[in-house]
């Protein structure tokens, strides 16, 4: 069970009043706040170790290096890892797709070739694909949401063909709060012996994620909303992969030998690693990991998921409400319009009231076309939330529709 007094108390910014009232922050799926434990553990690597890492024989250098390759065993027991070399530490989730879209399209995309992603994705998880394409000649086939926000699994396997050469989507949407059914859509892909990415941005933070179990050929999740420091971020891809694709980035670090002839690259992980790492945010992020695990991912999805239906059964009361995206399985996110009201006054509405949501598209464009809307409200929760922040929540939402009429 959560001791949910005890964790509010190690996130100090959850303990201040923006305005009046003590702030409701239900806006974690934008970013996550942060636990003591990372902002010191930040601080004391900064104050007591900072040094360059992989390239001193000095004992600051070394302990650096120690803790950012014991950072990248952390993760890997994360989720799962076969190998450790298959953690790149990358600036988040963005860079990873990045990384990924560009190094296999180098190597296995050309014209005419296919590449599924869903209507439902964060345009980072679009406009690489498309950058690959305009550069390669391929074609993105775009896998069919439904109204109620869950993909057409139906439709998606008759995407497949010949040409087919990955698959990237979501784990959950940040747009409808969808937990997409990875298992089957990765399984299906593999029946057609075609790789897939999931875009874990929104999933790893609430849900279990075991990547050999998943079986999936990349995931890739952002430091900042999972606790960590922003800047970080991950990209666990299956070794045989990591092994073929060419390098992302040159640089530092990730050569064995230059010349002027000829660059040999680097082994895993380092190939991917070009330049001074974010080594500090690597560490942060490891102590916010560590932090989650000891709260326990079973703890956390049981409480968010008590959260999640006490939020639906009040929201679904407030006059006038729309809500996008009803799926049966969802993280603690809950996308809607109140009446005619703009998304934007709603928002701001809510900010004087010490509530801070995020309103607009969420950078997923091509999900508001799907519903004819320019954009939602979004209220996406978290493990430090609790039911009486959503029962303000609730009761400023009712002051909000009165105010506007
Ligand atoms: N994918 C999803 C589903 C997201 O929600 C986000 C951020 O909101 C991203 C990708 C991009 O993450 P970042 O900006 O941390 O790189």
């Amino acid at each position: 069970m959560i001791d949910i007094q005890a964790i509010r108390k190690d996130f100090p910014i959850l303990n201040q009043k923006t305005y009046n009232h003590q702030i409701v922050y239900f806006d974690n799926a934008a970013t996550s706040q942060k636990p003591q434990i990372v902002i010191d553990t930040t601080n004391e690597y900064y104050l007591k170790y900072n040094s360059n890492i992989h390239r001193g024989v000095h004992y600051l250098s070394e302990k650096m290096t120690e803790a950012y390759e014991n950072a990248r065993k952390t993760v890997k027991s994360f989720i799962n890892a076969k190998f450790q070399h298959e953690i790149i530490f990358t600036s988040g989730t963005t860079e990873s797709i990045n990384l990924v879209a560009f190094t296999f399209g180098e190597k296995y995309i050309f014209e005419n070739d296919e590449i599924i992603i869903s209507q439902n994705e964060h345009h980072s998880n679009i406009v690489p694909w498309q950058m690959v394409c305009e550069r390669k000649g391929a074609k993105i086939k775009v896998l069919p949401l439904q109204y109620n926000g869950e993909l057409d699994l139906n439709a998606y396997k008759k995407l497949f063909n010949d040409k087919t050469k990955i698959v990237a989507v979501n784990h959950a949407s940040n747009s409808l709060g969808t937990i997409n059914n990875i298992e089957t859509i990765i399984k299906i892909a593999h029946e057609h012996n075609v790789p897939v990415l999931i875009d874990g941005a929104q999933g790893i933070q609430h849900q279990i994620v075991d990547v050999q179990q998943l079986d999936c050929d990349f995931y890739t999740f952002s430091g900042h909303k999972i606790y960590g420091p922003t800047g970080t971020g991950v990209l666990y891809g299956k070794e045989k992969w990591l092994n073929e694709m060419p390098p992302y980035k040159g640089g530092g670090d990730m050569i064995k030998t230059v010349t002027f002839e000829k660059t040999t690259y680097n082994d895993l992980p380092l190939k991917y690693e070009a330049g001074t790492a974010n080594f500090v945010g690597a560490i942060g992020l490891s102590a916010a990991i560590k932090y989650v695990e000891i709260i326990g991912m079973k703890n956390i999805i049981e409480y968010e998921e008590m959260l999640f239906k006490y939020l639906k059964e009040k929201i679904s009361k407030v006059p006038e409400i729309r809500i996008y995206g009803t799926a049966t399985n969802k993280i603690c996110l809950i996308s809607f319009l109140l009446g005619k009201i703009h998304h934007f006054d709603t928002g701001m509405m809510l900010d004087k009231m010490d509530i801070a949501v995020r309103t607009g598209n969420h950078c997923n464009q091509p999900t508001m076309q799907f519903y004819g809307i320019e954009g939602t409200v979004r209220a996406s929760l978290t493990y430090y939330n609790t039911i009486e922040e959503i029962d303000y929540f609730i009761d400023s939402l009712i002051k909000v529709k009165q105010l506007f009429g």
